[in-house]
């Protein structure tokens, strides 16, 4: 059996913050990141709209808070949205340090997009591919370093945990497969770091690429980490309605620059639900376009920029009009068709300020983790700021991790299980999953379809887990594993939710309780894991 790589922190994720993590730590230790496909298929690197910050003299950090606090529906966490927003011209700073390209006014000053529920004009960006340039730069950053190992096509399968070898649970790595060999490999580390992104794909509707299955709070929930606010999903109100358009968003900050939602016979809709029309916040546009199409039967409701100077829209927006060209729609001279889709996990597994979870030895970052920044719903542009912050806090918190590590570390084992013969099986029960998730556990939810839900995700993770022991690991089958373990925490969490708040919405309980509480779940009062 090959001995376990030994390293100082194990980062699993290659996004914003697991690479931010990894140049910071570096610094003062020996870094192997691991990305379960190519470097950049990550959230990241869709990330269009930008980076939230306090930049202009109009603008100011209280009314960063306040807009923060108010999208987050009495649910944040004060005294993190408060560190948040006060490091965001820092890491906006630190960002351009990295070599990231950010656009600028005719004055040479930072041009500040506005989006959705923020009062002033405060995302930088970078065209409308601001993911794409931030997870470049970051990627070029980190192939310079000689303290850094990025594995590709590595996926982290399990965490190490103490607890296995009879101690306290902490953890000390991971198993993880390497896609190309098919063998696994044990990683043992003074930290590890879960930077593994977000939980899109349990839903058939959504903007997320394929990677967004969640593993990071599937792992961490198994070794026994607490994690939470799990029923906080966004629904981003405008993806591109299309045939072949796959999931492509279509990007709030199209609405913050005037573009205006309206019905396929052109009457606008937003007026009636809320006061800001079309830049009413996530939630509250999802579910009036949920509302809409369920009301009148209709495909998609419609994005209108007609009204914008075309060559502005062209401009400001060359990705989404290329793309929308490439599909025969002419965005300056015709509404674009939109849907909602699953876009954004607001919770994840429970840390503290640093990034330390409940679990000795493991952190995490960025979309995987609870910070209570988001609280209920979380402000357009806030996760990648977030992601900077708490990756740089953490960089610092792991240099005074200890090692916990037994002294002989058991190999993974595979020996009685067979190559599968049945892969079918792993599409059907995935499609299934992410089908029922959304009529049921989507936008609006009541206690009637949270719980054909749950009755469903039993029997689909009962077959899940005896596919798992009986046949060899692959990356379908791990990502199969932990995206039914987090369809069903997100269930769960969703049904102990007695009122409607924020993202969750349940026609049982419209209305909210007078005290806002979090959830929180593990694995001693929540599903097998
Ligand atoms: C279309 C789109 C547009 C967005 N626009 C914005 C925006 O304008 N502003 C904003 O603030 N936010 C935006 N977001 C959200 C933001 O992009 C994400 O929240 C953020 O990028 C998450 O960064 P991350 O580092 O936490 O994870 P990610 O960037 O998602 O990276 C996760 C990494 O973990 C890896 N991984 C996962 N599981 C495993 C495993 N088991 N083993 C090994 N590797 C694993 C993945 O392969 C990937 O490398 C957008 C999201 C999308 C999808």
């Amino acid at each position: 059996m090959p001995e376990p790589l030994e390293t100082d922190y194990l980062v699993i994720g290659s996004g914003i913050a697991g690479l931010n993590f990894a140049l910071l730590a570096a610094e003062h230790g020996r870094v192997v990141v691991i990305t379960k496909k190519r470097p950049d298929d990550t959230n990241t690197n869709w990330a269009q709209g930008g980076v939230a910050a306090v930049l202009s003299k109009e603008d100011s950090f209280a009314q960063h808070i306040q807009d923060t606090l108010t999208a987050g529906d009495g649910l944040c966490d004060r005294a993190v949205v408060e560190l948040c927003v006060d490091e965001g011209p820092a890491m906006v700073q630190r960002l351009l340090d990295i070599g990231v390209r950010l656009a600028r006014d005719a004055a040479g000053n930072l041009d500040l997009g506005r989006e959705g529920a923020h009062t002033y004009h405060r995302v930088v960006h970078w065209e409308d591919v601001t993911g794409r340039e931030i997870q470049r730069a970051l990627l070029a950053a980190v192939a310079k370093h000689s303290n850094i190992t990025l594995l590709d096509q590595h996926i982290a399968v399990d965490l190490l945990s103490l607890a296995k070898y009879g101690g306290d649970p902490a953890c000390f790595g991971a198993y993880v497969l390497d896609r190309a060999s098919g063998e696994v490999q044990t990683i043992c580390a003074r930290a590890t770091v879960l930077a593994s992104g977000g939980t899109g794909k349990v839903y058939i509707y959504t903007s997320n690429p394929d990677v967004a299955t969640g593993d990071g709070i599937a792992m961490a929930y198994r070794i026994g980490a607490t994690c939470g606010d799990l029923e906080f999903v966004q629904f981003h109100p405008t993806v591109l309605y299309h045939p072949h358009a796959g999931s492509f968003l279509i990007s709030e900050a199209l609405r913050g620059e005037g573009g205006v939602l309206k019905l396929a016979s052109g009457e606008t809709f937003m007026e009636k639900y809320h006061p800001m029309g079309s830049l009413a916040s996530r939630d509250i546009v999802a579910r009036a376009i949920d509302n809409e199409l369920k009301k009148s039967g209709a495909d998609s409701v419609f994005l209108d920029m007609t009204a914008l100077d075309p060559a502005f829209v062209r401009g400001r927006f060359p990705n989404i009009y290329e793309r929308c060209l490439g599909l025969g729609i002419d965005i300056t001279k015709q509404p674009i068709p939109v849907v909602p889709a699953a876009h954004y996990m607001c919770g994840g597994v429970k840390t503290d300020t640093n990034g330390a979870s409940t679990i000795r030895g493991l952190y995490a970052i960025g979309e995987c983790a609870f910070t209570g920044l988001h609280g209920a719903n979380r402000l357009a542009s806030n996760s990648l700021l977030e992601g900077m912050v708490m990756s740089t806090r953490a960089a610092s918190a792991v240099r005074e991790a200890p090692r916990h590590r037994p002294s002989q570390v058991t190999p993974w084992t595979h020996d009685h299980a067979t190559d599968s013969n049945d892969a079918i099986v792993v599409a059907l029960n995935w499609d299934e999953i992410r089908r029922f998730m959304w009529s049921y556990v989507g936008i609006v939810r009541s206690d009637k379809r949270i719980e054909r839900a749950l009755r469903r995700i039993a029997i689909l993770r009962d077959e899940i887990r005896e596919y798992y022991m009986d046949f060899k690991v692959t990356s379908d089958l791990v990502e199969l594993r932990n995206l039914a373990l987090v369809a069903h925490l997100i269930i769960e969490s969703a049904r102990r939710r007695k009122e409607s708040r924020g993202l969750h919405f349940t026609l049982d309980y419209p209305d909210k309780l007078p005290e806002a509480r979090h959830s929180e779940i593990q694995l001693t009062d929540g599903p097998r894991g």
